[in-house]
């Protein structure tokens, strides 16, 4: 599932993606490593301007102290985005249906 985040704050808000909560709840890291020997690396950063909507984040993202406290305050809205759903009929099922539906009647009249 994918959240949007909207900045009801009249200021702009930065949230940084840490490593050891955001990293470790998505599975996958997305942070810049900076020194290839020492493995140092900047976490990325989201940031938005006062009334902005974000594109769609992982869920990760409200597990974030920054967003869980701003949440909390009333600052930031979340806006939850549901998976679509799947088609039920495959393409061939639809088919079948239409053309017996297309076929003309024997002495209809
Ligand atoms: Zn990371």
């Amino acid at each position: 599932m994918t959240v949007i985040l909207i900045n009801r704050a009249r200021r702009m808000k930065l949230f940084t993606l840490a490593h050891a909560t955001y990293c470790e709840v998505l599975g996958s890291c997305g942070c810049t490593v900076v020194d290839r020997r020492t493995r140092r690396r900047v976490a990325q950063s989201l940031t938005l301007a006062a009334g902005a909507r974000s594109s769609e984040l992982p869920e990760a993202v409200l597990k974030l102290g920054d967003v869980i406290r701003a949440v909390a305050s009333g600052d930031l809205g979340v806006e939850r985005v549901a998976p679509k759903p799947k088609p039920r009929a495959s393409k061939t099922e639809r088919f079948s249906v239409e053309s017996r539906r297309a076929r003309p009647r024997k002495g209809s009249r």
